[in-house]
C-alpha cells in the first residue's frame, strides 16, 4: 500500500509506522520537495488494508493506493510462487448440452447464446429453441449456440408480470430436451439456487442483484457455470470484485456480461443504457473470465440490435446473450421486453454477419491488438 500525505507531519508518520509494525510490516517514507510525501507498506499488506479507514483519516494524509491486486482469483496478472508477476492465460468456461457438445466461452469462438426475455408459452419457447437449433445446423455451429429465457424475472414495478417461475424453468427443459440445447436462467433468491440450478445449465445473476453478495455466494457454492452482469451503475472494478465473490467460493466458471450503465444521457430516451463498449477489452485484458455482450438491455429496441452484436464483436467479446421473438406477431403478448425482442428470421442474419466477421476481421483485428499488448 502506498499513503500519500501532507510533508511536516511527523505524527502521521509514526501513527502508520506503529500500525504497520503491529501486522509486521515495515514501512520506506519516502520524501520529496513540494507539498506531498509518500510512505510505502512493505510486505503482505492484506490485513493491514482493513485499516484503511483509519489511515485517510490520519492528519495531513491525503490518500491511500492498494498497490496489489484484490481480484487474486480472476485476475489475469497475480503474484507468483516466487513473488514475481505471474500473467495467466484466459480460462474457458465451459457448458455442456444434453446433445453432447461442449459450448465453450472464451475459446476464441462467439458463442450464441438466444431466447426470449421470458418463457411465456412452451409453444413459444419450443419455436424459438427449434429455430436457435437451425441456425446452429445451417452455419455448423450448434455447439456455440445456447438457449436463455428467465422465469424468474426481476421487474421495476411490482405490479409488473414477474415470470412463471418454476413453470418458465419446466418449459425451458421441455426446449432442452427437444433441441439438446442447454439454458441460462436467471436466479434471483438465494434459497432457490439449488431448486433452479439442478434444472439449469448455466446460472444469470442479473444487473441489480450484481452487488446481492450473499446471492453471489450461494452461487459460488452451488457451482454451476454463471453469467454475471454488471451492475447498470458499478464500476468495473465493482464487477469484479463481484465475480470474485463468486470465485471466491471455489466457482471459477464465471462469464462476465458488459450489458450497459445508467448515464446521464440514457434520460434522453434513446437507448434504454449507454453500451460500455471498452468495458469488454478491459475485463478481457484484466480478468482470466470470457467476456459476453447484451445487446438487448442495452439499447431496448429490436432495430439497434445488429450493430450492437457487431460493436461487440469488434471489442472480441466471446459471445453475446440475445432477447428473441419467434413471430412477429408474437410481440404485441409478449409481457416484458416486447420492444427489445429480435425476431428469429433476423437473428439468423445476425448470426451470418458475426460468422463473416470473425473469418475476415476478427483474426486482423486480434493481431493488431496483441501487438499493441506487446509493446
Ligand atoms: C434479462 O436478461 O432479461 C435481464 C433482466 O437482464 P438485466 O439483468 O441485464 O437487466
Ligand atoms: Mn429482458
Amino acid at each position: 500500500m502506498i499513503i500519500e500525505f501532507e510533508n511536516g507531519r511527523a505524527s502521521t508518520i509514526d501513527q502508520i509506522r506503529d500500525l504497520a509494525a503491529r501486522f509486521g510490516l515495515a514501512i520506506e517514507v519516502i520524501l520529496r520537495a513540494g507539498v506531498y510525501s509518500t510512505i510505502h507498506v512493505i510486505g503482505d499488506t492484506r490485513e493491514f488494508a482493513t485499516r484503511e479507514g483509519y489511515l485517510r483519516d490520519l492528519p495531513g494524509v491525503r490518500t491511500t493506493w492498494r498497490v496489489t491486486s484484490d481480484f487474486k482469483n480472476i485476475a489475469r496478472v497475480v503474484s507468483g510462487a516466487d513473488g514475481k508477476a505471474l500473467r495467466r492465460d484466459r480460462r474457458p468456461v465451459v457448458v455442456k448440452g444434453l446433445d453432447g457438445a461442449a459450448r465453450s466461452f472464451g475459446a476464441g469462438k462467439h458463442i450464441f447464446i438466444v431466447g426470449p426475455d421470458s418463457p411465456q408459452t412452451l409453444p413459444q419457447t419450443l419455436a424459438i429453441a427449434n429455430v436457435a437449433r437451425k441456425i446452429g445446423e445451417e452455419f455448423g455451429i450448434l455447439d456455440r449456440i445456447m438457449l436463455r429465457g428467465g422465469a424468474f424475472k426481476p421487474r421495476t414495478r411490482p405490479t409488473d408480470w414477474r415470470g412463471l417461475g418454476m413453470k418458465g424453468i419446466a418449459m425451458l427443459d421441455r426446449a432442452r430436451e427437444e433441441t439438446g440445447l442447454p439454458y441460462v436462467t436467471e436466479v434471483m433468491d438465494l434459497n432457490l439456487v439449488p431448486e433452479i440450478g439442478e434444472h439449469a445449465d448455466m446460472l444469470q445473476i442479473g444487473t441489480r442483484n450484481a452487488q446481492n453478495f450473499d446471492l453471489l455466494e450461494a452461487v459460488g457454492r452451488f457451482g454451476k457455470p454463471v453469467v454475471l452482469k454488471r451492475g447498470f451503475g458499478n464500476e468495473v472494478s465493482e464487477w469484479f470484485h463481484a465475480a470474485e465473490y463468486i470465485a471466491n467460493q471455489g466457482d471459477l466458471d464465471i462469464v462476465l456480461c458488459e450489458r450497459g450503465v445508467k448515464t446521464l444521457f440514457t434520460k434522453g430516451g434513446y437507448c434504454r443504457n449507454q453500451p460500455d463498449l471498452n468495458a469488454i477489452s478491459y475485463a478481457r485484458r484484466q480478468t482470466i473470465l470470457p467476456v459476453i455482450f447484451d445487446p438487448s438491455h442495452v439499447t431496448g429496441d429490436h432495430r439497434l440490435v445488429p450493430e450492437n452484436v457487431l460493436a461487440a464483436c469488434s471489442h472480441l467479446a466471446d459471445g453475446t446473450i440475445t432477447e428473441t421473438l419467434h413471430d412477429e406477431s408474437f410481440r404485441q403478448d409478449q409481457l416484458c421486453d416486447a420492444g427489445q425482442a429480435v425476431v428469429m428470421d433476423r437473428y439468423r442474419d445476425i448470426v451470418e454477419a458475426v460468422l463473416v466477421f470473425e473469418e475476415h476481421v476478427a483474426p486482423r483485428l486480434q493481431a493488431i491488438t496483441e501487438a499493441l499488448d506487446q509493446r
